[in-house]
């Protein structure tokens, strides 16, 4: 990670707080490496933040985004590991683990530390008689246990988008004044204010991590970085609208996936701070 470090000086400002740090502060954990997206979410190490904006927005924001996808694997089937949840059939309630199965459907046991025996008997005994009967007549809902937040969640693909667009792009990019709201945001978890910037994108294989420069269509002109089905827009900073005319013209919404296609520049997922915007600190023009 030692590329992180700006060569001229012994001191380091966290890209999430503009908090100054010494280099030493990396040797006390202070400064910290930050994986770009989070760890759970696939990603690598990246760039260096400071502890308190890698463990607080760490545990606000990205712990609810590695939430979302766990659930999201394991409806569409595509994870192994059971989810528990209450399963309520005419009235009748217990807790079960469920396994989805993508060809064979859900598998269902109900263990005994966390069911009254005797409910759990009533839902089988139940179960059965609607298979022997084969009755239509039933309502059955399938509640998960686990909760997490969708805003905080697409906050943390925000995160990640300014991550990397700050690795890929320097500082020049992220201290433009369009980018402060996402830096508020990222400070004060209470209250998610930031507009709709993330969609899913379903046509993007899950193996695409990329950064584009969108120039077409113009309603969409912006930072496009996309790993897997999460796109980000972020804004590009000649753009004139603010971020939530940007959203507004991009028509992000979160009740399903957005088609759509675009024309521009395309940028790898960086592996390693590149900052292409920044001036190099040696011969003091853009590296
Ligand atoms: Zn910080």
């Amino acid at each position: 990670m030692e590329d992180a470090f700006p060569t001229s000086e012994d001191w380091y400002v966290c890209p999430l707080c503009l908090d100054g740090l010494t280099i030493e502060e990396f040797e006390t954990k202070q400064l910290t490496v930050e994986d770009v997206p989070p760890k759970a979410l696939g990603g690598k190490p990246l760039v260096l933040t400071c502890q308190k904006c890698n463990n607080d927005q760490g545990s606000k924001f990205d712990g609810e985004a590695a939430k979302q996808q766990r659930l999201g694997r394991f409806l569409a089937g595509q994870s192994a590991k059971p989810e528990t949840a209450v399963l309520t059939l005419n009235g009748i309630c217990s807790q079960a683990e469920i396994t989805v199965n993508g060809t064979a459907g859900m598998l269902f046991t109900f263990p005994k530390e966390i069911n009254d025996p005797a409910a759990v008997e009533r839902m089988v005994e139940h179960m059965r008689m609607l298979a022997e009967t084969q009755s239509t007549d039933f309502a059955f809902t399938v509640e998960p246990r686990l909760r997490y937040s969708p805003d905080r969640a697409r906050v943390s693909w925000i995160r990640t988008a300014y991550l990397a667009a700050f690795a890929l792009f320097g500082w020049k990019y992220i201290l433009h004044p369009k980018l402060q709201p996402i830096r508020e945001q990222l400070a004060n978890p209470s209250a998610v204010t930031l507009p709709l910037l993330g969609m899913d994108i379903p046509d993007i294989s899950s193996g695409r991590h990329e950064v584009w420069v969108v120039k077409a269509p113009a309603e969409h002109q912006s930072l496009l970085v996309i790993w897997g089905g999460h796109g980000v827009f972020l804004p590009l900073p000649n753009d004139p609208r603010t971020l939530e005319e940007l959203a507004r013209s991009l028509g992000a919404r979160t009740d399903g996936p957005v088609h759509f296609s675009i024309s521009g520049t395309m940028f790898s997922w960086p592996s390693r701070p590149e900052h292409l915007l920044d001036p190099d600190p040696l011969s003091g023009s853009p590296s």
